[in-house]
């Protein structure tokens, strides 16, 4: 399979190239030059576990030289969540139930793209005989994921910002108690938007990213998303395959676009519900077809306080028939303007599968709150963004809501709506008193860019 850009002006790569690519040098995406389809009666011949279907889906965009080592990883790597069953599905209510994707090391569902592409990575820059040094800027949980997936890896070094003071005591630990040499914290006297340009302007060095051989592992990366797509499909079979409408609590557009892939593999999605808390650009892009950029807000589901969703380029091209010459024009008027507006052919198209739904801040401290007193249960706030979303399905519609994280993930926003505060899962308690690494930086790119060339 060849990967090709949504702006249309890079040459197509390889699935190895795939796995260690940002963003195409013309700006845009990658995408599978085509969609492949799923042999359904094969696979449930099968009785495959989870990890096979993870395999399945990745190594449909994968070349012959990669089933060996997908496979293997696969394998490895599932095995170690802490449930069996990997995504477990808990029913709620008559057509509703949660998939919970929190069983992985760092209890958020970003391990189970991220714990498959790190040793694949680490493969591909060993056949490669090179090394890489992935450099993240981090809210909370992706940070969490890439320390938990590349620490000890053979071939990569990693370096995480977070902004100092402003993510969760919970979510430093998880990082900065890593004892790994390859693993590095940094926290940068700003915040996470500062972070993150930081990192923007190391990409942006050429001289210094090559040197460095400077890496990305964002929600943007292929293997991410096509890893995604694996529990959509293992879902489905879970059901017999009878359509399915999935609530998606949405930041960066990669885990419901995951969605959109499985559904291109032949899964039957009835709907994809996009839940955005009041960070709300998806939902009024996709109601009104103005896709246009605001000033962000916190809220209690900080992994979703974010204005622009890198991943809707996709949808963008995949909606105006593959024309990348559109797309192009697309993002380069938001680029100067920070708004663009979607043809109608191609919100009609959006709109035939996705719902969009925005949900406040009183919305999400309730759904906590009743689901903790109708159920005994305890949600995080994504998760309860996406489940109050599902207001936008019909009750006799088979909705299944993704639980994005663990509660105890976030023991502040739970408490606050429940009373109850959530406990930390017994494998995850030596992180409380473990010492921590890190340097405290100023927001400032020299010292960055010494730091980091001084190790
Ligand atoms: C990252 C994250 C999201 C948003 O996922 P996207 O792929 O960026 O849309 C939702 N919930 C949690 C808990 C997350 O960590």
């Amino acid at each position: 399979m060849k990967f090709v850009s949504t702006r249309g002006q890079s040459p197509a790569i390889s699935f190895e190239d795939v796995l260690l690519s940002g963003p195409a040098p013309d700006g845009g995406l990658y995408m599978p030059e085509s969609w492949p389809t799923l042999d359904f009666a094969r696979l449930s011949g099968n009785k495959p576990n989870y990890a096979d279907l993870a395999a399945t889906v990745v190594k449909h965009f994968a070349d012959r030289d990669w089933f060996d080592a997908i496979d293997r990883h696969s394998q490895d790597v599932y095995a170690r969540f802490d449930d069996p069953r990997v995504a477990p599905i808990r029913e709620l209510s008559p057509h509703r139930w949660l998939l919970e994707l929190f069983h992985g090391p760092t209890l958020a569902f970003k391990d189970f793209a991220l714990q498959l592409l790190a040793p694949l990575m680490d493969e591909a820059l060993a056949r490669r005989g090179t090394r890489a040094l992935v450099v993240a800027a981090t809210s909370g949980d992706t940070g969490a994921a890439a320390v938990a997936a590349l620490a000890g890896r053979a071939n990569i070094d990693l370096v995480v910002l977070h902004p100092k003071g402003r993510i969760s005591d919970v979510q430093r630990r998880q990082m900065t108690t890593a004892t790994a040499s390859n693993v590095r914290n940094v926290a940068i006297e700003g915040t996470f938007d500062d972070a993150q340009s930081l990192v923007k302007q190391l990409f942006a060095d050429q001289a210094f990213a090559r040197t460095h051989r400077l890496a990305a592992i964002n929600s943007i990366n292929w293997v991410r998303i096509a890893a995604q797509a694996a529990y959509y499909l293992a879902t489905s079979l879970a059901f017999d395959r009878r359509p399915l409408t999935f609530s998606v609590p949405t930041g960066n557009f990669g885990d419901v676009f995951a969605g959109y892939v499985g559904k291109q593999l032949g899964i039957p999605i009835k709907r994809l519900i996009v839940a955005t808390n009041a960070n709300d650009i998806l939902a009024r892009a996709i109601t009104s077809g103005t896709y246009a950029r605001g000033a962000v807000h916190a809220t209690l589901s900080p992994a979703m306080d974010i204005q622009v969703a890198s991943n809707f380029e996709r949808l963008l091209y995949e909606a105006n028939g593959r024309d990348a010459a559109t797309v192009r024009t697309l993002m380069e008027t938001f680029a100067a303007k920070g708004a663009l507006t979607i043809a109608p052919s191609a919100l009609a198209a959006i709109q035939s599968l996705f719902i969009a739904d925005c949900v406040r801040e009183n919305e999400t401290v309730a759904t906590m709150k009743r689901v903790a007193r109708d159920l005994d249960l305890l949600i995080d706030p994504h998760t309860a963004v996406g489940l109050t979303a599902t207001r936008t399905a019909a009750e006799a519609d088979d909705v299944v809501t993704l639980a994005t994280a663990h509660p105890a993930k976030f023991p502040e926003a739970v408490e606050l709506a429940t009373g109850r505060k959530p406990e930390l899962p017994e494998r995850l308690r030596p992180i409380l008193t473990a010492p921590e690494r890190y340097e405290t930086l100023p927001n400032d790119i020299q010292a960055l860019k010494a730091h980091i060339a001084h190790q």
